[in-house]
């Protein structure tokens, strides 16, 4: 499918409705087989510069906002390493042939966030690879439903955790040492910190802890130069969704809660990854920006 951008374009129909089938895949979901097929800004997203000779790595960057994300930098001028579990070799595979087409370095490491040790290897691997780091997008999630805490996972929850805050801070503990004044750190939170959905207690909780951590640590790192802000996506069309994100029945009307009335896609939450590393953001620090598609935060 292809996707492009008119100046004047109306944000409600910009893109379609999402009305996926009833189905569920097994965990991780893959872009490769999401039906219907999401905008990663491949035939949108123009660069113009603003990240240029930038090194970035990006968790969870082989699909949804992540791939999104990495295209983005990669076409602004940075090159970009990104961290996916090996069962979605195909989607990284996808992502790294963008970032070569946009003239940059891709950099390829797959692993398991949730084993602490990888988190460490992943961060001298892009180091390595890129010759030094100065974005860190601690992006990749889990995100399981579940209608009633008593049959809620142990396992589960313990996964999430690993997964949504554990890694975050064995990411930027192992990345910090090596960041010069002017890099930048952006989490992926979620409407979900201020909006919990029912079916969503252990993921809604990991994501206002990414608020809190990110809004603590920034005022850490804002006098050495480093600046931490967090984005809060609202319903994005994303393989995280139909791979027991929601509930099988809740699929054909994602994102009509919204005020625009439809799923965001991952193109559409590029440009606040953009600017939130590039420095024409130099004085916003601790920011949670919501691309929510009107859904109301504080
Ligand atoms: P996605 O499935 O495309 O991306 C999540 C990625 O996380 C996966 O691609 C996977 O590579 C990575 N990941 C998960 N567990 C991992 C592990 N143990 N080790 C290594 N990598 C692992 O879905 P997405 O929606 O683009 O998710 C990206 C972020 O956006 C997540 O943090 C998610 O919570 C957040 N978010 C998504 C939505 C939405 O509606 N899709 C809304 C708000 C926030
Ligand atoms: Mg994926």
């Amino acid at each position: 499918m292809t996707w492009t951008q008119n100046t004047f374009d109306n944000p409600v129909t910009r893109y379609p409705k999402v009305e996926p089938p009833e189905d569920m895949v097994a965990e991780p979901g893959r872009d490769s087989e999401l039906d219907p097929p999401a905008d990663h800004g491949e035939d949108s997203y123009v660069g113009s510069g603003r990240l240029e000779g930038r090194k970035a790595l990006v968790t969870g960057g082989d699909s949804g906002i992540g791939a999104a994300v990495a295209i983005a930098f990669a076409r602004e001028g940075a090159d970009v390493a990104i961290v996916y579990l090996p069962a979605e070799q195909v989607d990284a595979n996808h992502v790294a042939e963008q970032i070569e087409k946009a003239g940059r370095k891709a950099v390829l490491i797959p692993g398991d966030l949730t084993e602490r040790a990888f988190c460490g290897v992943a961060v001298e691997h892009a180091l390595d690879a890129l010759g030094g780091l100065d974005i860190l997008v601690n992006n990749a999630g889990k995100q399981i439903f579940c209608e009633d805490l008593a049959q809620l996972p142990d396992d589960q929850f313990e996964l999430t955790m690993r997964t949504n805050i554990h890694a975050m801070f064995y990411l930027t503990k192992a990345a910090l040492p090596h960041l010069p004044a002017g890099a930048t750190i952006i989490n992926t939170t979620s409407v979900q910190a201020y909006l919990p959905g029912a079916q969503l207690v252990d993921y809604a909780t990991t994501k206002a802890a990414i608020n809190a951590f990110t809004k603590a640590l920034a005022g850490q790192l804002a006098p050495k130069g480093i600046r931490v802000n967090a984005v809060a996506p609202g319903p994005i069309w994303t393989p995280l969704q139909p791979s027991q994100g929601q509930p099988p029945a809740k699929l054909p009307k994602f994102g009509e809660q919204t005020a625009l009335g439809r799923a965001g896609q991952p193109a559409e939450l590029a440009p606040a990854y953009v600017f939130l590393a590039s420095p024409e953001s130099s004085y916003v620090v601790g920011e949670t920006l919501a691309v929510t598609g009107g859904m109301p935060t504080p």
